[in-house]
């Protein structure tokens, strides 16, 4: 009989789990809080240990299918006029901004799930509101719905806020916020619109952004810091306003985009938060993805890493031998393997983000002209970390189908 693995999450960490647990002989149940399928995101990339990863889940070419079509990084001006310009990356490990494998992160949460085992079973509109673990191994769920149910493992992919990584681990779990917000949403294409992803900086630490995606639209990004989440606990109609009213005054296109967000049914906004917990298990309940180690579109890398870390799980978990002695030791090995990944990219140089978001005119116009100078070694250093993704130099471990 297969061992009973329960997922909660149905974005990329967990999707990519259940890809591979199920290739490794567990029966994977995944339970996502949402009533359905999230499509949603934006721009995402996939590189170094996460390209690794994803090349032997077979998907390289499902994810290069999905390419959103970006030819680069433009920083512009109040006018539109380029001030510096990336071409796409294709080598690996790569410095700029654009990389060779950038996707939707719904395409690619969609991928992942469409190449999943007919026998992963999904569930929607449920969460978990209590654990339990059992002597000799093993937990036993309680739903909101009402219902209870026993699992030999219980994975926790439900992102940055996770609930169920509170129940089970506590107060451990610990925050770092990075002082910036970002506000995601789809806008209508224009015959202006070119293929490059255009950054433009406004004095007040602000930033706007556009990028395509290979839907005939345009993905929308603002961003700005804050000294606390003056956005959390506002419905999406005062998010809008308290957008409209920060970004009012900040020029090149910006009104597009507040125009755009009134009308988009997908606004995402993320106060930047980076997850560090000492240690990613206790008995069979195992953490990944954002949930484990947020490490925010900052740190880059978010999807890269998820994608990862699940390979890396399910192959130590392929090589134990079933008991809970050895799923510990699984849960040790992977925490090992993945920790100094996620140290790296977590380990933000001085000052990012608010290099990144001068409050200043003097300061924005200091920024444009050291992207001029991106060839140089300390913009070099800050664009390759926040940019260059989870690169080890170790070799994956090997994983052992069923
Ligand atoms: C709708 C959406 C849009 C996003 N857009 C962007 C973007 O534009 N740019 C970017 O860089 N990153 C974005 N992200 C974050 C990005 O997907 C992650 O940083 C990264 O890919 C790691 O993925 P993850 O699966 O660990 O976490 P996430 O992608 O955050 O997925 C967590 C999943 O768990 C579900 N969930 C939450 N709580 C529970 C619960 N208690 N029980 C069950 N399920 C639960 C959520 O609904 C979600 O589907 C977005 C995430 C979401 C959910």
């Amino acid at each position: 009989m297969s061992r009973r693995v329960l997922v909660t999450g149905g974005s990329i960490a967990g999707a990519a789990s259940a890809f591979w647990l199920a290739r490794v002989g567990f029966a994977v149940t995944v339970l996502e809080s949402a009533p359905a399928f999230r499509p949603g995101g934006q721009n995402i990339d996939v590189r170094a240990t996460g390209r690794e990863a994803l090349r032997r889940m077979g998907l390289e070419g499902a994810v290069r299918a999905r390419n959103t079509g970006e030819v680069g990084t433009r920083f512009v001006d109040g006018d539109g006029t380029v001030v510096s310009e990336f071409g796409v990356d294709t080598a690996e490990g790569s410095e700029g901004p654009t990389a060779e494998l950038e996707i939707l992160r719904g395409a690619l949460a969609q991928v992942v799930m469409d190449a999943c085992e007919d026998s992963v079973a999904w569930r929607y509109g449920d969460r978990v509101t209590a654990v339990t673990q059992r002597d000799g191994g093993g937990v036993e769920v309680s739903y909101e719905t009402g219902d209870d149910e026993t699992y030999d493992l219980l994975v926790v992919a439900e992102g940055v806020g996770s609930r169920t990584r509170e129940l089970v681990f506590g107060g451990e779990a610990q925050e770092r916020t990075l002082g910036m917000y970002s506000a995601y949403g789809t806008i209508p294409r224009t015959p202006g619109d070119d293929d490059f992803w255009n950054v433009f900086h406004a004095p007040g630490s602000r930033q706007a952004a556009l990028r395509p995606d290979d839907e005939g639209t345009i993905r929308a990004n603002l961003n700005f810091l804050a000294d606390s989440p003056v956005l959390d606990g506002l419905d999406d109609e005062q998010t809008r306003a308290a957008l409209r009213e920060r970004f009012a005054d900040a020029g090149w296109q910006v009104p597009r985009i507040l125009d755009g967000f009134d009308a988009a049914d997908d606004l995402y906004v993320d106060w930047l938060r980076q997850v560090r917990v000492p240690t990613w298990h206790r008995g069979s309940v195992v953490l990944t993805g954002d949930a484990a180690w947020c490490v925010t579109p900052i740190g880059g890398g978010g999807a890269s890493l998820a994608i990862a870390g699940a390979y890396v799980l399910a192959a130590y978990l392929s090589a134990a031998d079933g008991t809970p002695a050895g799923d510990e030791a699984a849960f040790t090995a992977y925490d090992a393997w993945m920790r100094p990944l996620v140290e790296d990219a977590q380990d933000l140089p001085r000052g990012v983000p608010r290099l990144a978001a001068p409050k200043t005119a003097l300061g924005v116009g200091a920024l444009r002209l050291a992207t001029k100078v991106a060839a140089s070694k300390p913009v070099k250093t800050v664009a390759q970390k926040v940019t260059g993704g989870p690169q080890s130099t170790r070799q994956l471990p090997d994983l052992v189908e069923a």
